[in-house]
């Protein structure tokens, strides 16, 4: 195993000072552990079931101060947070890098989330959250008034892949819009939201407003749940649904952000290496545990050899590592644990038939949790690795005949999350663009195109989610719409001393009127 030089930043009276924020009434705490070593950073505390209904209340308390705040005010709180997420970068990146493993790109990269959804809200909330004036039933004399009123406190539930974009990007707009949040992140990596949230306090965000809880999501889930007015989670498919039957028998929206099983269709077009060199991100970035990456790519026949050659090329040249700076292109995975998964699928699907054209190898020499990025050919759907989400640095490359061979191949998923179509002729890969089933999809680029594109709605269909963040919905999902209907004339009804025959006469000739004027 390598020499590990852990960053200057990550101190135990840092990590001290981070965890002191969970609440953990009984003392008990959870070993957080530096991936590339395995050795304990902090004992982080487990919140009870009466921790997490204290963080309720404290935030219920605090969000009733905080909606009354005029929204210029609430909004000048992230104007200065920016400025400081950007300014701490690197130690948010240093502390990303310790829990989850992932390569010092990937967790700059991750840091910058926030600070987008930010720049986005700013400009957006304002007009999002202004009460809009309709018709009412008659015009002139009635209105009907659309107001946004914050849902209350939201619980955000988060995994362990983008611990900071993922736990902070998500409760941005719903501080926005004038909700208290309470966040569960993954035990493995509860640092980096821990001093996003310090960060968001020391730009003015009123204490108690955002809280923390921790611990194993079967133990806190319920708690949690039961007590939000609406849930944000972002996790695997199975998860997603036990949280979404517990919010529908509470009768509270909900927002689910799950797996994938990602294809990308190459087209004839492409320029081999070109497309190679970029496609190595949609596949390997973040050791290939992000949702939106590629797991199974469709080559044309024709030119099937050649391009998997290209592929397997830059594959075999990344340079793996374990090391706190911009050296090593490939992280480790997040835990023994997700090793032996990934480990497990490539094994499964060699057993089947299939065939390892690189990689397939764990890498204790370099850390606990290190696997090599892996190519395989020959996976078919009863395997692992054919239906289900690896969530690691594999991919199966399959070749296609057809355009509408590899429309139907792309498709055969039950799954929708993020799609990729390679090609020079950008109207032909836009056509078949929009014939995936998937609520992303990228052409010419694996993934950050859709996920970096604030202003547009970004969640999966099938069984990769409901509803979506990001866009108008990102930030309205966490407001109710109250209608507010004003009358300036009783005009509504007969008028005294008119007949109910002449009432509808009127009532039936001012329905094709308004028809006419097209009156809403
Ligand atoms: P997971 O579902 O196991 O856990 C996600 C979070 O839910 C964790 O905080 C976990 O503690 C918590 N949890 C687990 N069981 C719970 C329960 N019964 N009640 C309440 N909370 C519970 O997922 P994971 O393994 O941490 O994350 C990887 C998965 O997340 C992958 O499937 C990946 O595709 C998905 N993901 C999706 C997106 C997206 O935007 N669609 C983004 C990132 C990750």
């Amino acid at each position: 195993m390598s020499d590990v030089q852990r960053p200057a930043s990550i101190t135990d009276e840092f990590l001290t000072r981070l965890v002191a924020r969970v609440p953990g009434s009984t003392g008990n705490t959870w070993k957080l552990t530096e991936v590339y070593t395995g050795e304990v950073l902090v004992e982080l505390p487990q919140s009870t079931p009466e921790d997490i209904e204290t963080a309720y209340a404290e935030a219920r308390a605090a969000q009733r101060l905080w909606a009354q705040w005029p929204l210029k005010r609430r909004l000048e709180v992230f104007h200065r947070a920016h400025a400081l997420l950007v300014d701490n970068a690197h130690t948010i990146a240093d502390l990303i890098q310790v829990e989850s493993g992932k390569n010092r790109r990937m967790a700059v990269e991750e840091s910058c989330d926030p600070p987008m959804v930010i720049s986005h809200y700013l400009k957006r909330a304002p007009k999002l959250l202004k009460p809009v004036t309709r018709g009412g039933p008659v015009p002139v004399v009635t209105t009907s008034k659309e107001v946004r009123v914050p849902k209350g406190v939201v619980g955000v539930i988060a995994p362990w892949n983008f611990p900071f974009a993922t736990g902070l990007s998500d409760a941005i707009p719903a501080l926005m819009a004038g909700n208290a949040v309470v966040v569960k992140p993954d035990n493995k990596t509860a640092l980096s939201p821990l001093y996003g949230i310090e960060l968001l306090e020391r730009a003015g965000l009123p204490r108690g407003l955002f809280q923390v809880v921790c611990g194993e999501g079967p133990d806190v889930g319920p708690t949690l749940i039961d007590h939000a007015d609406y849930v944000m989670f972002t996790g695997s498919t199975a998860t997603g649904r036990v949280i979404g039957e517990r919010a529908g028998r509470n009768l509270i929206g909900c927002c689910l952000e799950l797996g994938g099983k990602n294809p990308m269709v190459v087209l004839d077009d492409v320029d081999a290496d070109e497309w190679a060199q970029q496609a190595l991100f949609a596949v390997f970035g973040n050791t290939g545990q992000i949702c939106m990456a590629m797991e199974r790519m469709y080559l044309p026949a024709s030119r099937y050899e050649e391009l998997k050659a290209a592929f397997v090329r830059a594959t075999e040249a990344l340079v793996i590592g374990a090391t706190y700076d911009f050296g090593p292109e490939i992280g480790s995975l997040v835990s023994v644990e997700q090793r032996e998964r990934v480990a497990g699928h490539v094994e499964d699907a060699v057993a089947k038939g299939a065939t390892v054209v690189t990689g397939g190898r764990e890498r204790p020499d370099i850390g606990p949790a290190f696997y090599e990025p892996t190519v395989l050919e020959g996976v078919t759907r009863d395997m692992d690795a054919g239906c289900t989400e690896t969530f690691g640095p594999v991919v199966s490359l399959y070749p296609y005949r057809s355009i509408d061979e590899a429309v139907v191949l792309a498709n055969d998923t039950d799954y929708g999350l993020n799609a990729s179509v390679w090609g020079t002729d950008l109207e032909r890969a836009e056509a078949v663009a929009h014939r995936i089933e998937s609520g992303n999809v990228n052409i010419n680029d694996g993934l950050a195109a859709a996920y970096a594109a604030k202003g547009t709605p970004s969640g999966g269909v099938k069984n990769s989610g409901v509803g979506a963040r990001h866009g108008d919905q990102g930030l309205l999902k966490y407001t109710d719409v109250k209608n507010v209907a004003t009358v300036k004339k009783p005009v509504l009804g007969p008028q005294p001393g008119q007949d109910y025959d002449a009432y509808v006469k009127q009532m039936l000739t001012s329905l094709k009127v308004m028809k006419r004027l097209r009156v809403r």
